[in-house]
């Protein structure tokens, strides 16, 4: 098998990167018209930006307001606006799910695709995939592309100034990253890219891992304070960037396969996703056997920046054994990336493995005096 790593052919990060887009985009050869798929928030902060960095590099453009789910019929609806405004390059601003759409539709309509997103709730940005979900919002299928984003520009003047709980949600994507890759490159498994894990993309999975650690909480409180500092530079750059190659060049396994499962029963919907792979990595860690002093490294991390570590905290403190079921079946389902764990995975093994995260996340929180709040 020949070992791939892929990555976006640009990635700028900092400060009011935003006001770089047009010079970042005219470096690439990017060319206008433009078409801006973008949620309300980033069109408030960032109209006044875009005016002045796209009209100085010459580069007109026009905004397709995001209907809020990265659905089919979104997708649809965005292709369509492609056409009408003759775009050749599709821009997306916002958070996980424009982005998404915004890459659906660069690789239906052919197209460059840039990314800015305006939180770091998910390792999405950067990859050269997209999550479908039904109107609804349960989770569809996984969309794969020929190639990733042209450019991912991530302003962190906004990401300081975006929710707290979103920042926290990507560091809960993140955490899985270094698991799943190790996972995936330890049993030989093909990579997104229909590969081999390369040492690159475990390295920069294992610094993803470390970084969080390191920098998780500053960061945290940086975005609480709504300023920029070099600890939210850096775990901005982990949860987007590291995380992302990570993912995307090693593999996902049990953690995302649970998230899935999770999406399949309603309570879990008013959860982001970083916060239902969160739950995610404990039940992996748990299914693997790991280590005591693992779980506890987890855990801690997960407890001081309040990410999920029981099912009452992903909206299931009264789960029953039917939803159980259709958690653990969905999360088993064939193709799901749970078989790339290296044993056989059943649902009976994925249900007795939720249960017992969920008391190890309990018990945790009752030994460190953690109230056992339920957060909705
Ligand atoms: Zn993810």
């Amino acid at each position: 098998m020949l070992s791939i790593f892929c990555s976006p052919a640009r990635y700028t990060q900092g400060k009011n990167a935003t006001a770089s887009l047009g010079v970042e985009m005219s470096t690439l050869g990017l060319e206008g018209p433009a078409l801006i798929i973008a949620g309300r928030s980033a069109r408030s902060l960032l109209a006044d930006v875009w005016r002045t960095s796209l009209g100085e590099a010459g580069i007109a453009y026009h905004v397709h307001n995001f209907g809020g789910e990265c659905s089919a019929s979104e997708i649809e609806r965005i292709d369509k606006a492609v056409r009408e405004t003759a775009a050749r390059v599709i821009i997306g601003a916002g958070g996980g799910k424009v982005l998404d759409a915004a890459r659906a539709a660069a690789a239906d309509c052919n197209l460059p695709v840039v990314n800015c997103p305006t939180v770091a709730s998910s390792d999405a940005p950067c990859s050269a995939l997209s999550v479908i979900y039904t109107d609804d919002g349960s989770f569809e299928q996984y969309r794969i592309y020929r190639k990733n984003p042209d450019l991912v520009l991530v302003d962190t003047q906004v990401i300081a100034k975006s929710p707290p709980r979103l920042l926290v949600a990507g560091m809960g994507d993140a955490l899985a990253t270094w698991f799943e890759a190790k996972t995936c490159a330890d049993g030989s498994i093909k990579n997104m890219r229909g590969g081999a894990s390369t040492q690159t993309a475990l390295a920069l999975a294992e610094l993803c891992y470390r970084t969080l650690l390191n920098d998780g909480a500053d960061a945290l409180r940086a975005v609480q304070t709504e300023v920029v500092t070099p600890s939210l530079e850096r775990l901005v750059e982990a949860n987007t960037l590291l995380s992302g190659l990570g993912f995307e060049s090693s593999g996902l396994a049990a953690a995302h396969a649970i998230h899935n499962g999770l999406t399949a029963v309603p309570p879990t919907h008013a959860f982001l996703h970083g916060e239902k792979v969160a739950f995610g990595v404990l039940v992996q860690l748990i299914l693997e056997g790991k280590q005591r002093s693992l779980v506890d490294q987890v855990l801690g991390f997960s407890a001081e920046v309040g990410l999920p570590m029981t099912l009452a905290e992903v909206g299931l403190g009264e789960m029953t054994s039917e939803m159980l079921q259709r958690i653990a079946t969905r999360s088993t389902a064939t193709g799901e990336t749970i078989h790339n764990e290296p044993f056989e995975v059943r649902p009976e093994l994925v249900s007795d493995a939720i249960r017992a995260a969920d008391a190890t996340g309990r018990a945790w929180k009752q030994k460190h005096g953690f109230a056992a709040a339920v957060r909705a």
